[in-house]
C-alpha cells in the first residue's frame, strides 16, 4: 500500500487554476523531488498535502486514509519550510519541543525525544543556544529536528536548502538523504534546483505550469523526456 496518494489534485485560487489535476502514488520510503520553475505550483502543492490549502479538487490519501478534511496537526506528516520558521526568541531545545508541547505530549517524552533528534543531527551541545547564535547549516537542521520529534511517516520539504551557500547545499542534499533513510520516512521534497532534483530523487515529478509532464527516476527523464518542457528544463540548469 502507498504511503501518499495524490489522487487527480486541482487547486483554483480565485477564478484561476494553478493545478490542473496531478496524481502520484508514493511508496513508503521513497524520496519524490517536485521540481519545476518559479510559479509552477510546487509550493501549492506541497501546502495541499500539509493540509495548509485546501483541495479544490481529487483526493490526498495518507496511510490509505482521505485527509482532505483532516486538520495539519492530526495529519501523519511534518513539513519543513525555506526559511526555517524558528522562533528566534527560542532556545534550540524549546524551537524543538514547541509542537509536542502543543500536542501534550508529556514532559519527560519530549525531552527523549528532542534529546536523540539533536543527536541524530548533531546538535546536543547547542540545545540552549538562540537561533542567531548557530550557523545556517545547524538552523536547517533544528527545523529538521522540530520535524523528526513528530516521528511522522511523510516529511514535506520546501525549497530548505535555498538560503545555504552552494557547498553547504550540496552537503545538506547528502545530509537529508542519508536521516530519511535512516527513519525510513517518506519525502516530498520541493526544489526548482534541478540538479538538487536529479542527485536526490528516488522518483521526480516535473512541474511545468500547474501539470505534472513527467514523473519518474531522474535517469529515465533526463534520458528519456517526455515532453519539450522536460527535455529544456533538465537539460540546462539555471
Ligand atoms: P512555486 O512554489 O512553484 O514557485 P506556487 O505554488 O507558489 O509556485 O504558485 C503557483 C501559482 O499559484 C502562482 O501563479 C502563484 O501566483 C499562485 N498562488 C499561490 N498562492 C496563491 C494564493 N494564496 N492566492 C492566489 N494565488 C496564489
Ligand atoms: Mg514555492
Amino acid at each position: 500500500m502507498a504511503t501518499l496518494t495524490l489522487d487527480k489534485i486541482k487547486k483554483s485560487f480565485g477564478g484561476t487554476q494553478v493545478i490542473h489535476g496531478v496524481s502520484i502514488d508514493v511508496a513508503d520510503g521513497e524520496f519524490i523531488v517536485i521540481v519545476g520553475p518559479s510559479g509552477c505550483g510546487k509550493s501549492t502543492l506541497l501546502r495541499m498535502v500539509a493540509g495548509l490549502e485546501t483541495v479544490s479538487a481529487g483526493d490526498i490519501r495518507i496511510g490509505g486514509n482521505r485527509v482532505n478534511e483532516t486538520e495539519p496537526m492530526d495529519r501523519d506528516i511534518a513539513m519543513v519550510f525555506q526559511n526555517y520558521a524558528l522562533y528566534p526568541h527560542m532556545s534550540v531545545f524549546d524551537n524543538m519541543a514547541y509542537g509536542l508541547k502543543i500536542a501534550r505530549v508529556p514532559k519527560a517524552e519530549i525531552a527523549d525525544r528532542v534529546a536523540t533528534a539533536a543527536k541524530m543531527l548533531q546538535l546536543s551541545d547547542y540545545l540552549d543556544r538562540k537561533p542567531r547564535a548557530l550557523s545556517g547549516g545547524q538552523r536547517q537542521r533544528v527545523a529538521m529536528g522540530r520535524a523528526i520529534v513528530r516521528k511522522p511517516s511523510v516529511f514535506l520539504f520546501d525549497e530548505p536548502l535555498s538560503n545555504l551557500d552552494a557547498k553547504l547545499r550540496v552537503q545538506m542534499r547528502v545530509e537529508i538523504r542519508e536521516l530519511q533513510r535512516q527513519l525510513g520516512v517518506t519525502a516530498l521534497y520541493v526544489t526548482h534546483d534541478q540538479v538538487e532534483a536529479m542527485t536526490m530523487a528516488d522518483r521526480m515529478i516535473v512541474m511545468n505550469a500547474g501539470v505534472a509532464d513527467q514523473i519518474g527516476a531522474p535517469v529515465e527523464v533526463y534520458s528519456r523526456p517526455r515532453t519539450r518542457f522536460v527535455a529544456g528544463f533538465i537539460g540546462s540548469p539555471a
